[in-house]
């Protein structure tokens, strides 16, 4: 078995453009994170291997010896020299990500190691951001540091008109902590009058709730740590481009091409044991999810209509629920909203308490959800959030919905929101 034949993988299974041609369409999601990587496939056994190795042989045949400077590290059926270059085990986590986020996807060692290789790729003069993860925050404040990147606030009008060519616009939705959602269209209108890019963090929607191409964003990012890995267990990072802009044309490298140089020297890879769980984990990627978004919408739901019932304990304590399924536009079907999630709204949303000592006391109340950071597990959990984001409001209880009985998880809420009473009248 060679890994740098070229050939031998072609045998292999069939790829992406070949399982749609034979199929007359491209086939669902669900279909595609079983399938997607199996042209990567060198060896008889179903279960995908493990490669740890951090060097690759080269060919035996003098005349196959191709210098790495003439490598083109965009193309798919190109060899293994390095790992920092890239591995056959992530390779296979990213073809799969490449198919179900419908863009070519490279992978990192973390969502923030992402963010910040976009922001080294596109080296913006200025980029407007909003609220949202605190970390990326802290990555442009290293820009800054470097180069003066200047950063502006998204929501105001003034200061996106600060905006100029080549500055980028990043727009995390659904946003951290809340779970509110964004206008990407909207967005994207003001990128083209001002000439900028349009990133988005969409962290909070993976695929099958939110497909920001069809919104004309350049690149998309994801913390693959949160529902890719989904099982609370591996870091990761992703930047899927824009199919556009990931092949270059009239001799431009092409965005593809540009950021795996560009990772090769910033070194920001994967690990080998992070890009096989990866994989494992993405082959269960809808069922996960569509069970998530589900399970939290009856939730949300019942917490609604609980506190608009009003004299019970969910009236008494929780006076915010915070998701984009309780935003005005949620009930109207021809809203942006409707348009930009039409699967389902995301897995996470947001509590606010009557106050401080509530938000703080509440989670050691709970048996089912942990009280932990980070989100998109298969565990449900819950953070105060002022733990871990010293500029989040001290009353907010952040809320991840796993993949436990929505009935069970609505039990758990309810006893320890009655625990918390009853602790609290005393
Ligand atoms: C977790 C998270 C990040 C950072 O990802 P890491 O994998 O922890 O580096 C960025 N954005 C959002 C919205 C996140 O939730």
């Amino acid at each position: 078995m060679v890994l740098n034949g070229t050939a031998e993988k072609k045998a292999a299974g069939a790829t992406a453009n070949q399982l749609a041609e034979a199929f007359g369409k491209q086939l669902s999601l669900a279909s595609r994170s079983v399938h997607a990587d199996d042209y990567t496939n060198t060896h008889p056994a179903v279960a995908p291997p493990m490669h740890v190795s951090t060097t690759y042989r080269y060919s035996k045949n003098p005349d196959e010896l191709v210098p790495w400077s003439d490598v083109d590290p965009a193309a798919e059926d190109d060899f293994y020299i390095y790992s920092r270059e890239k591995s056959p085990t992530t390779t296979r986590y990213e073809a799969i990500l490449s198919s179900v986020l419908g863009g070519p996807a490279v992978s990192y060692a973390s969502g923030l190691a992402a963010f910040h290789a976009m922001i080294v790729f596109l080296n913006p003069k200025r980029v407007a951001i909003g609220g949202g993860y605190h970390g990326c925050h802290g990555i442009l404040k290293l820009m800054k540091k470097l180069n003066g990147l200047e950063q502006l606030e998204l929501e105001d009008e003034n200061d996106l008109a600060k905006l100029q060519k080549g500055d980028v616009i990043h727009v995390e939705t659904p946003l951290n902590p809340t779970g509110e959602a964004r206008d990407l269209a909207y967005y994207r209108k003001k990128a083209d009058e001002l000439g900028c890019y349009l990133t988005v963090d969409g962290t909070f929607a993976p695929p099958p709730l939110q497909e920001p191409f069809k919104f004309g964003v350049d690149i998309v990012m994801h913390s693959g740590t949160k529902y890719f890995g989904g099982h609370s267990d591996m870091l990761s990072g992703v930047l899927a481009i824009h199919p556009d802009r990931a092949h270059g044309k009239d001799g431009s490298p092409g965005w593809l091409k540009e950021l795996r140089e560009e990772r090769l020297h910033l070194g920001g890879v994967m690990g080998n044991f992070e890009g096989w769980l990866g994989v494992r984990s993405l082959r269960t990627l809808e069922l996960r999810v569509k069970r998530q978004s589900e399970s939290t919408q009856r939730l949300v739901d019942w917490l609604a209509s609980q506190k608009k019932a009003g004299g019970n304990v969910v009236s008494d304590l929780v006076f915010k629920i915070q998701h984009s399924s309780q935003q005005p536009e949620a009930s109207d079907p021809d809203s942006w909203l409707c348009k930009q999630m039409p699967n389902g709204h995301g897995p996470v949303f947001s509590l606010w308490l009557q106050s401080e000592e509530h938000a703080k006391r509440l989670p050691s109340k709970l048996f089912l959800f942990h009280h932990a950071t980070s989100l998109g597990g298969v565990e449900s959990l819950v953070e105060w959030r002022a733990m871990s984001d010293s500029t989040i409001d001290r009353r907010l209880v952040r809320v991840s919905i796993g993949v436990e009985g929505w009935e069970d998880l609505r039990d758990d809420l309810l006893q320890g929101l009655q625990a918390l009473q009853a602790e609290l009248k005393n």
